[in-house]
């Protein structure tokens, strides 16, 4: 064989190999395919998650997430929960469109939503954007928030093999306070701070023109939303869905739980049960009843047969419970 025939046969191969290495994930391969649908008419498109809490069965995929495909470009919001979550989309990306990921937003820094944004670092040049909060939620320091060092510990074990020892936190490129607009093509896609509500960096999309609203987990949708991390505060909670109502959009993606035309239903939902949750745990705080008292009288009937209600409705309650005392305690002071 001459020389160059070799050089030409070596090329060949790694040709192959190359396309070959594009295709095959890098991270542990899902085996359940993520649920994408199409907003009807626009260019956007959306991931949705299982409603229970992420576990071996359900691989992580929890959450929901999306893309804005515009002239420009493409705008992703949120990664979901594991590298092999974020890969999976990267794909599901291509399969529509060739054009660049230019921007990826994360809706708030809690595991569930950002551990897939490892693959969008690693694999496009998109900037990952998030309200300036999340710059807290590093691996090795401890926050009023979720603590990331031991919940990436704890999914580690809960998530192997998607989420494994390589599995790192990615903080973003760029935040902003309150609000930010990216003009990206024919799109504008608005920023809206709406925290510290569910978490202490919540944001919303809102995509103009086309209405739709990325709501990230201040609207949750059938399903008991997740209260338990110090920074929750369902007074501004409640602020922030009135915002939502305000905005009056024609399609909203929760952050958890189907998306919906009928945007108002959705973001009730979340209203009715922050409501109910706030109106057993005040009676309590008001006669001064022991939390596990007021937990066990309250009705719970309306969500007790509702996804995630055994792992969070009590973290919930007892949450509501604190923020309320420490609001009680505030007034009694004055
Ligand atoms: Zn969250």
């Amino acid at each position: 064989m001459t020389r160059l025939a070799v050089t030409m046969l070596v090329v060949a191969a790694c040709a192959a190999t190359s396309v070959h290495a594009e295709d095959a994930s890098p991270y542990a391969a899902i085996t359940i395919p993520l649920n994408i649908d199409q907003v009807p008419g626009k260019p956007v498109y959306f991931s949705t998650g299982n409603p229970g809490v992420p576990g071996k069965d359900n691989e992580g995929n929890t959450s929901n997430a999306g893309f804005v495909i515009t002239s420009d470009g493409v705008l992703v919001f949120d990664a979901l929960g594991t590298p092999s979550l974020g890969w999976a989309m990267l794909r599901e990306i291509r399969k529509v469109t060739d054009k660049k990921v230019r921007y990826v937003i994360a809706s708030h820094y809690h595991a569930d939503h950002i551990y897939g944004l490892q693959s969008f670092k690693d694999h496009t040049d998109a900037i990952i954007v998030a309200q300036e909060r999340a710059g807290e939620y590093r691996e090795n320091q401890e926050t009023a928030d979720e603590k990331a060092g031991q919940r990436l510990d704890q999914r580690r074990g809960a998530l192997f093999p998607w989420v494994d020892k390589d599995t790192r936190v990615v903080p973003p490129d760029i935040t902003f306070r309150d609000r930010m607009t990216i003009a990206l093509g024919d799109k504008r896609l608005t920023l809206l701070y709406a925290g510290p509500a569910h978490s202490s960096s919540d944001i919303m999309m809102l995509v103009e023109p086309d209405s739709v609203l990325f709501a990230g987990d201040i609207v949750q949708n059938g399903r008991i939303p997740h209260m338990n991390s110090d920074d929750v505060s369902t007074t501004q909670w409640l602020a922030a869905l009135g915002e939502v109502e305000q905005l009056n959009p024609k399609f909203v993606i929760p952050g958890h739980g189907k998306a919906s035309v009928q945007a108002k239903q959705a973001i009730t939902f979340t209203r009715d049960y922050i409501q109910t949750v706030r109106s057993a745990m005040e009676t309590a705080v008001q006669n001064w009843t022991d939390f596990d008292v007021a937990y066990e009288q309250a009705d719970w009937s309306k969500y007790r047969d509702m996804p995630a209600f055994a792992a969070n409705n009590r973290g919930n309650a007892y949450r509501i419970y604190l923020e309320l005392e420490q609001s009680r305690f505030k007034a009694d002071k004055q």
